[in-house]
């Protein structure tokens, strides 16, 4: 079924329908971050509260005019920027920021979905919760954006993904009703879930304009520990030692390649690095325990006692030294962008699986030419980055014409493992075609029976996800 566009004259429409809400979409609304894909839109709608966010659905779908939301524009697959079509109605909800209600006894908060990550985690912090998604975009993303993406980031092994903090949520869905399931419940089995439908739709099937979000106690006292491993087999088992001595309370165990610190010492040589000379594969551990536990700097000490380790190590003796070390881990990716990737991949394996993948994956992206691999994150959720570069003295222009057979080679080889071609990004527009080769196919009619079900007319966000 065919859109129209979002012109001048519907624009006019929609500002006496909904005043002071309208304006021209801008640069920054229209740029994904890190592709630097520029979108299209005919403008660019704010709405104040979700009886405008329903105001404006009604009418886009009324002239079925295309919408695209927009939460922080921190979406790494264009999701949020449309490229080609027929110019959508951008809908941002930067303006729907409030956290409407805390309630610390029930570990519950109720935030609209324009707030930022980091301002939902300072609401719980002054209530004296942890909001503990933790993402490296968190003063850009949204608690809306997140959601739709159903986005992880370092603490997923303890505490889920954003799907899993979220018990209930208020959404205009694509006829511009409002779906009120801001429920405070961890018991409510009565019917579908809508929740979990909208979380990781990407906004195709409606907005979600705000939600209650599972809070936990502050964690006690936190430790961290860079330490060395022969490979990532070795930092597999040392995970599995690591969850046996500390239980949930592991809240991040990411991967590190040598690849990704010569970068770091190429790009950004004011940046300290922990062991001269850089280390093949490093892993970094973080551990939070409760009030009255045993002191997690002593314990992580004991873990690598305990696990017969003998490799370099540094245990955080202050929150200046955990910092310092996530500081490395987070500059792994600034690293690569300045070196420039010819394809970027957020995969998922197996864990058991993930060092014969990695010996496949490269030994056949070797064999087509000497390009340098950085493989890293977040190993504790079986999620890593999988990052391909050119040669040495080559750059990313010059191997252009290589990323769709090494897209194959890649994508081929996670089907093989029973893994995800994503595990945390999503699909957006970028990996429609991933989906559509890969994607099971019951469920893809299942996807499409639900989308044609909500959606009708198509207008919410077209081609995200699913070809419109
Ligand atoms: C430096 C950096 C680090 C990152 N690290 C991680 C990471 O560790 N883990 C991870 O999972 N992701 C990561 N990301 C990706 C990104 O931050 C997440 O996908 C994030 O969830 C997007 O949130 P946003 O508010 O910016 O949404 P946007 O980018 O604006 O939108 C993302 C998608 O959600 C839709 N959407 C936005 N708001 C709503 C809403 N209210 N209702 C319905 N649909 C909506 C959009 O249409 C789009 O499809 C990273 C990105 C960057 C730039």
């Amino acid at each position: 079924m065919s859109l129209n566009p979002c012109d001048a004259a519907f624009t006019a429409r929609l500002e006496s329908l909904v005043p002071g809400v309208v304006s021209v979409a801008d640069p920054r609304h229209l740029t994904e971050l890190r592709a630097g894909a520029v979108g299209q839109a005919g403008a660019l709608a704010r709405p104040r509260s979700v009886d405008e966010v329903s105001a404006l659905v009604a009418a886009c779908s009324d002239a079925r005019v295309g919408i695209v939301p927009w939460g922080g524009g921190t979406g790494l697959v264009q999701g949020q920027v449309m490229t080609g079509g027929v110019a959508p109605l951008l809908l941002s909800l930067e303006r729907m920021t409030r956290v409407r209600m805390v309630w610390p006894t029930e570990n519950v908060m109720i935030c609209e979905s324009g707030l930022t990550v980091l301002a939902a985690q300072k609401a719980a912090r002054d209530h004296g919760r942890l909001y503990p998604l933790s993402l490296a975009s968190e003063g850009s993303a949204t608690i809306g954006g997140t959601m739709a993406t159903n986005a992880g980031g370092v603490n997923v092994l303890r505490y889920g993904n954003a799907r899993d903090l979220c018990l209930g949520m208020e959404a205009v869905l694509p006829n511009g009703s409002i779906w009120h399931g801001l429920k405070r419940l961890r018991k409510d089995n009565t019917g579908y879930d809508l929740r979990n439908l909208l979380a990781g739709a990407e906004g195709t099937l409606g907005i979600i304009t705000a939600c209650s979000l599972r809070l936990f106690p502050l964690p006690g006292r936190e430790a961290t520990a860079l330490i060395e491993v022969a490979s990532p087999a070795a930092a597999l088992d040392l995970l599995a030692k690591t969850l046996d001595v500390f239980g949930n309370s592991v809240s991040a165990f990411e991967l590190m390649s040598g690849v990704g610190l010569d970068f770091l010492a190429e790009k950004l040589p004011e940046i300290q690095q922990p062991f001269s000379p850089r280390p093949d594969w490093m892993v970094l551990i973080d551990i939070g325990l409760g009030q009255g536990g045993i002191d997690p700097e002593e314990g992580l000490a004991r873990l690598y006692e305990s696990a017969g380790l003998t490799s370099r190590a540094l245990v955080s003796k202050s929150e200046a030294d955990r910092q310092q070390f996530w500081r490395i881990r987070e500059l792994i990716p600034e690293g690569n962008r300045r070196v420039g990737s010819v394809l970027s991949n957020d995969i998922s394996i197996p864990l058991s699986l993930i060092p014969g993948f990695l010996y496949r994956a490269g030994t056949a992206i070797r064999a087509l030419g000497p390009y340098r691999i950085n493989a890293f994150g977040h190993l504790g959720d079986g999620n890593l980055h999988y990052n391909i570069f050119p040669p040495i003295g080559r750059k990313k222009e010059d191997h252009a014409q290589d990323k769709g057979k090494l897209t194959r080679l890649i994508n081929d080889l996670v089907a093989e493992f029973d893994g995800s071609f994503s595990a945390e990004h999503g699909v957006g527009r970028v990996k429609v075609g991933e989906l559509e080769h890969y994607g099971d196919p019951a469920k893809l009619v299942a996807m499409r029976a639900i989308k044609q079900a909500l959606d009708p007319k198509g207008i919410m966000n077209p081609g995200a996800v699913l070809r419109g």
